[in-house]
């Protein structure tokens, strides 16, 4: 897996995330809402997040 410079991403705990830079490593994701009418960045979700199977406890 290398990462996808055309998909930002700051979220280290993400099996998906690059790990040394902040960048995916998917080809493609998807983005959710989990919002009935999202207004704001806050409202949408990366729906390709997986956690890392080791360390998180919680
Ligand atoms: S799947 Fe989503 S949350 Fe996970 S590294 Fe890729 S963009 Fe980030």
């Amino acid at each position: 897996m290398s990462a996808n410079k055309s998909i930002g991403c700051t979220v280290n705990q993400c099996k998906h995330h690059d790990g040394s830079e902040n960048y995916c490593t998917l080809t493609q994701i998807n983005v959710s809402t989990h919002e009935s009418n999202p207004t704001q960045i806050e409202c949408t979700d990366c729906a390709s997040f997986e956690k890392k199977s080791c360390c998180c406890s919680h």
